[in-house]
């Protein structure tokens, strides 16, 4: 059967350059990096190495970078380092965050370690700007977490202006950039962001491995406590060859990145296109058009007796596409985010995503199934 994969914001595949990368370091370099002789130090190279590699891309320095065991745990570190150990009293969010994020900051303020403060989003998902002004005008000792590019609607918001006035008003400002590492070139630097995540698997590297940019300004007491590795902020034996698949897959991602990203948008392009043929009552999340997540389209489904069940109708076609985020998706609870935008309502949406390994035929096979279902 016909398999479609179009749930690349979920996960993508890991490329043959990183797999073979995973399992040389597997394989030859199983040393503890912790340990003195030569097989240790050899891991120890390799992380080191690697650190240097996502320093580098990201223009920060390499003791701002902290390999973690995903995005999920970056996340957290900033969010309940903070509010354990009192660096802020208030904490700004958006509703249309990552479950990760969202229930971090709820299970913060039930602790009654910050007062909790949602932002007002439009109805494509935008942060009210005048919104967030007011807020850190009554607020001190704030941070504010908002996330680059939305992980459901591909909506991408302007974290640099964002960044810009919590720092005016000496808040702390934590950006989620696990959509967007490896698909827009970022430079982490203190002006906007105190504290960045990022995941592997979102951009063909291993499962189990995330990234937390710490400016040198911002660092908090660890979460995690037990051995220095980490340089202390994160204890655990490091994971070498997810660490070096990780750098092997960021490296690839930006290395290509323009022959990608066009290659993606075309088809991204082809499928909204196609549906608008079809249909004319999808609508189209997110802010297509604009400089927003190009592997993403979230399409808000009619009226219809199909839609509520398109996910599982386009899985018996072997399309494998998603109906909210991953981590919320196995729930019968509908978006959180859908219905931010919506103001409460419930609209049944389909998430398509891509990557460059997706081909024009997938995107006319998805498009006569589609019509196929709909007919
Ligand atoms: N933040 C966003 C925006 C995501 O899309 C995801 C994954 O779906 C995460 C955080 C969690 O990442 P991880 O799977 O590494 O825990």
């Amino acid at each position: 059967m016909t398999t479609v994969y179009l749930d690349n914001a979920a996960t993508t595949p890991l490329l043959p350059g990183v797999i073979n990368v995973l399992k040389d370091v597997m394989t030859k370099e199983y040393g503890n990096p912790s340990s003195i002789h030569k097989m240790g130090r050899e891991g120890r190279t390799i992380i080191e190495e690697c650190r240097k590699l996502v320093a580098n891309q990201f223009a920060c320095s390499i003791g701002e970078i902290f390999f973690t065991g995903s995005a999920t745990e970056s996340n957290n570190m900033v969010l309940l380092s903070a509010g354990m150990n009192d660096r802020m009293k208030n904490i700004i969010a958006s509703p249309t965050e990552h479950p990760c994020v969202l229930n971090t900051v709820k299970f913060i303020e039930k602790k009654g370690w910050a007062n909790c403060h949602w932002l007002r989003v439009d109805e494509k998902g935008y942060v009210d700007m005048d919104h967030l002004e007011e807020l850190l005008n009554e607020c001190e000792d704030v941070l504010v977490s908002v996330m680059y590019a939305n992980n459901e609607t591909g909506l991408v918001q302007d974290v640099h202006a964002i960044g810009e006035k919590v720092k005016a008003h000496g808040g702390l400002f934590h950006c989620d950039a696990v959509q967007a590492a490896g698909h827009f070139q970022l430079e982490l630097k203190p002006e906007h962001f105190d504290y960045v995540s990022m995941s592997a698997h979102k951009f063909h590297g291993p499962k189990g491995t995330g990234v937390l940019f710490m400016s040198g300004d911002s660092i908090l007491p660890p979460l995690i406590r037990g051995g220095a590795q980490e340089r202390n902020m994160r204890a655990g034996t490091e994971n070498t060859h997810g660490i070096a698949g990780l750098a092997k897959a960021l490296d690839l991602s930006y290395q290509n990145l323009n022959e990608w990203r066009s290659h993606i948008s075309s088809l991204r392009l082809k499928l909204m296109h196609g549906l608008q043929d079809l249909r004319d009552d999808f609508k189209f999340y997110g802010d297509p058009g604009s400089e927003d997540l190009y592997t993403v389209l979230n399409v808000g489904l009619p009226d219809h007796p199909k839609s509520e069940m398109l996910v599982m109708l386009l899985d018996m076609e072997g399309i494998c596409a998603s109906g909210g985020s991953a981590c919320s998706s196995g729930s019968q609870q509908g978006s959180h985010v859908i219905r931010a935008l919506n103001r409460g309502k419930e609209q049944p949406s389909v998430r398509f995503s891509f990557s460059h390994l997706n081909t024009a035929e997938e995107i006319d096979y998805t498009l006569e199934k589609m019509k196929k279902i709909y007919e």
